[in-house]
């Protein structure tokens, strides 16, 4: 008899873990939590433990100490029901064999995943469906010999996405990607993700990161240094003016606006909702400020990444 994992558990908890190769310590203590429907990004220099703790979190190596666990599940004692519901790519481009089809990749993948205690069936019509979503239809019959490393790059998504997984973990799953490929596993992040599932990436780009994911991990040799909650980060807006801390003190004063600083020549302010921007640009005129500009201010998490990594 098997007893459910209790619904409220989050999709991937790790706790206290640490990692050894040999006498070199890889992982130093990582804690970290994924909800359900989170978009989790870990980012780090090369060498920063990226990839051994995805490869960890996935069950594919052992912690030296420390647990983790995957819809509240022992990844590490009780595997296969742990993975039933995870999809991953845990190196790129993922392992196909090569003598054989997209389709008859996929469809070895499906079976595999379908003996898994626990395991889901997966219907030729969803393989058909997953090959349509990375644009992968044109190679379907093809030898994955003859894919591009892009192809096979994509190939690794669909076989992760095929099982229609409550979590999901890929370790750069955009390097070596082009711009259109990359907007395209965005895309199909973000809707997994707005569907309940938790999903964890790796990667290097900041900028794009940073519109689509809810937290970030830095990673720098073997540490997790900081997560920072894009969510709260977002809403702020910059009004360059030609007095910054006088505007600043009349914005601090409406009802609709929550925080203000400065950055000269900009007053920022956290508004309740950006519906309140027109407010604000009424306001600060009627205050006899003139307003050149105003714009969103986007946290730049990459001067902050470098900031934080070069700190530690
Ligand atoms: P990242 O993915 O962030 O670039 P990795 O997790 O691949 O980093 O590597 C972190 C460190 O662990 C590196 O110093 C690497 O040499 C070491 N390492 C990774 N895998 C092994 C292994 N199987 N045996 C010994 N050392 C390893
Ligand atoms: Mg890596």
């Amino acid at each position: 008899m098997t007893t459910p994992a209790a619904p409220a558990a989050p999709a991937i908890e790790v706790r206290g873990l640490h990692k050894k190769y040999g006498p070199h310590a890889i992982l130093h203590d990582i804690d970290l939590t994924v909800q359900r429907g989170e978009v989790y990004a870990l980012t780090g220099p090369n060498g920063a433990g990226k990839s051994t703790l995805i490869r960890t979190v996935t069950g594919l190596a052992f912690p030296s100490s420390g647990e983790v666990r995957l819809l509240g599940r022992d990844v590490h004692n009780d595997g296969p029901r742990a993975r039933a519901r995870l999809g991953a790519v845990v190196e790129a481009p993922a392992r196909f064999y090569p003598q054989f089809t997209g389709t008859q990749n996929l469809q070895i993948h499906a079976d595999l995943a379908a003996m898994a205690p626990g395991g889901p069936r997966v219907g030729k019509g969803r393989i058909r469906e997953v090959l349509a979503l990375l644009e992968l239809t044109r190679m379907e019959g093809r030898k994955v010999a003859e894919y591009s490393l892009g192809q096979r790059q994509r190939l690794g998504v669909a076989s992760a996405i095929l099982a229609d997984p409550q979590v999901l973990i890929l370790d750069e799953p955009t390097s070596g990607l082009d711009a259109l490929s990359i907007g395209l596993i965005h895309r199909i992040v973000t809707s997994l993700a707005s569907g309940g599932c938790a999903v964890v990436l790796s990667t290097h780009h900041l900028r794009e990161i940073a519109t689509y994911a809810h937290t970030v991990g830095i990673l720098t040799g073997g540490r997790l240094v900081d997560t920072v909650d894009l969510r709260a980060r977002q809403a702020a807006y910059r009004f360059r003016v030609d007095d910054p801390v006088g505007a600043a003190g009349r914005l601090e004063r409406l009802p609709f606006v929550q925080r203000v600083s400065t950055r000269t020549p900009y007053a920022v302010a956290h508004l309740s909702s950006d519906a309140h921007v027109p407010d604000a640009l009424a306001q600060l005129s009627a205050g006899g400020f003139r307003v050149y500009e105003a714009s969103p201010d986007h946290f730049d998490l990459y001067e902050y990444y470098r900031e934080r990594v070069e700190q530690a």
